[in-house]
């Protein structure tokens, strides 16, 4: 049984996304795409709204025989993983830019958990170039991000932001 976690903020899902989990659901029998729980960052998202949507476009898409799972964790990302029995960490890369974090974060994943593998993948050409922030950034100035991401997350965007409108018209 090859399990992999898919960690992150998915604030919200893009199209790059779900290219690294389709592109996952060939190498592991199951993948738990983990969403991270960060007091820190004030998302756009809270972590139930972006599990929801994750598990909705997750059903969506071709998985083959691969079983996709969502939840929310919070801690040390090897201590989660070992709990749940798995094997490997799968990260996105987009460009060299990424590299340098994500090898740090690895070395140091492999430090404290040894059994536990990080897989890098990289996403088609066309997705490469997307970020939750930019996504973010773009819809929120009336920018076309049609292609980007599911259409059910732009519906979502969509009403949060009118949200806001109206709440700071009130
Ligand atoms: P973080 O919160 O770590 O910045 P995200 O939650 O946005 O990252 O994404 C989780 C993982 O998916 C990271 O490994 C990130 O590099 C990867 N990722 C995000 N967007 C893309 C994309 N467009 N193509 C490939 N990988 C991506």
């Amino acid at each position: 049984m090859r399990r992999a976690i898919y960690p992150g903020s998915f604030d919200p899902v893009t199209n790059g996304h779900l290219d690294i989990i389709q592109r996952g659901c060939k190498l592991f029998d199951e993948i738990i795409i983990a969403v991270l729980i960060n007091p820190e960052k004030t998302p756009f998202f809270s972590v139930e709204e972006r599990c929801d949507i994750l598990r909705a476009v997750v059903k969506e898409i071709d998985h083959g025989e691969c079983v996709l799972t969502v939840e929310s964790f919070a801690g040390l990302l090897v201590q989660y993983a070992a709990e749940r029995n798995a094997n490997a960490i799968v990260r996105g890369i987009r460009a060299i830019s990424d590299y340098e974090y994500e090898l740090q974060m690895a070395l140091m994943n492999r430090r404290l958990g040894p059994g536990i593998e990080t897989v890098f993948m990289m996403a088609h050409e066309a997705y490469s170039f997307i970020s939750s922030r930019l996504i973010k950034e773009v819809f929120s100035l009336g920018g076309n991000i049609t292609g980007l991401v599911p259409p059910s997350v732009e519906i979502r965007l969509q009403a949060r932001l009118s949200r806001n409108k109206i709440k700071g018209a009130s």
